[in-house]
């Protein structure tokens, strides 16, 4: 059967679990001073995504890939390590027959308490105080636990590449602190994103909820959800049938950062060794896979 490198990890994983090396590594407590994601901040800012009014133009996955170098496709479909935003059009009817599309921009959340900050040993995933989630390719050592950590499922890596980086929305932290919109927040025609403080937009989206009368369910996503996020969601329909996940309303960080950062070594460790068994295993694969001629030349020479 045919290894994807994505499969290899996940078999693994469940095999770590199921193995109890959690338990054997059983971390000791964070000790006072030990790096952990700041707490919620009193200002951040974020950006207000108002699913009703976006017409699926996909101007700002255009804009966002442009704006970091990367070529504009507004063929991609899912968040992956080349597109660090993307318009999905959402099918939300039960009826086969009678398809609702709805457009639902997605990226990183750029959470309050990221999860995939305390998740990274090395740093390479930081907090800024102005809101954004920014990323260090250079300190980056391609062990994935962001991947794993991040509840959205936001970090993904080129899996057939052995040390592969991620791009992720940073809310365009270079263009803000140049006093620039966000890339994506200028492209949008419709209107349907807004940039600003989150305290601010949290004003916003309560007020158009309010005036809207039955417009939009009474949830802004991202307000509470695991500490919050910055990135903020509206919609009329309720957020589980445009994909978004359920979570409770407590941050998973300081978890995160009890049990990575006290086993930075374990950590790196196993990325390489599963790295490196994969890639043995991939060998194997693709010997098996060659044509049967390829073998008897082989052993004709
Ligand atoms: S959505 Fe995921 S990748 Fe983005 S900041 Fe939150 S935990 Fe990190
Ligand atoms: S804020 Fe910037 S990086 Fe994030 S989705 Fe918009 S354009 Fe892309
Ligand atoms: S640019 Fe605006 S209207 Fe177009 S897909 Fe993006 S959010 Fe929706």
């Amino acid at each position: 059967m045919a290894l994807t490198r994505r499969g290899f990890l996940k078999a693994c994983g469940a095999s770590v679990a199921a193995l109890g090396v959690g338990a054997k590594f059983a971390p000791p407590a964070l000790e006072p001073g030990t790096r952990s994601v700041p707490k919620s901040p009193q200002k951040t800012n974020g950006v207000l995504i108002d699913t009703t009014k976006c017409v699926g133009c996909k101007q700002c996955q255009i804009a966002c890939q442009k704006s970091k170098n990367l070529p504009a496709d507004p063929k991609q479909v899912t968040l992956c390590a080349v597109s660090p935003s993307v318009v999905e059009l959402r099918n939300i009817s039960a009826d086969p027959a009678k398809p609702e599309i709805k457009p639902i921009k997605r990226q990183c959340m750029n959470c309050v308490e990221p999860s995939c900050v305390s998740a990274c040993t090395v740093g390479a995933l930081q907090k800024t105080p102005e809101g954004p989630v920014i990323y260090d390719s250079n300190r980056c050592i391609g062990c994935r636990y962001c991947m794993y950590a991040c509840p959205f499922g936001v970090p993904t890596f080129e899996w057939e590449k052995q040390f592969s980086l991620i791009s992720k929305c940073d809310q365009c932290a270079e263009r803000t602190q140049a006093g620039k919109l966000p890339a994506c927040v200028e492209a949008c025609p419709a209107k349907a994103l807004t940039y600003g403080d989150r305290k601010e937009l949290l004003t916003i989206a309560n007020q158009r909820i309010y005036d809207g009368k039955g417009k939009y369910v009474e949830h802004i996503y991202g307000e509470n959800e695991i500490g919050g996020t910055t990135m903020l969601y509206l919609a009329s329909v309720p957020f589980e049938k445009l994909g978004f996940p359920t979570l409770p309303n407590e941050a998973p960080a300081e978890i995160n950062a009890t049990i990575m950062h006290s086993t930075p070594t374990v950590a790196l460790g196993m990325a390489m060794a599963l790295s490196g068994m994969y890639w043995l295993i991939r060998r194997r694969d693709e010997l098996e896979a060659q044509p049967a001629y390829n073998h008897n030349e082989e052993g004709g020479h």
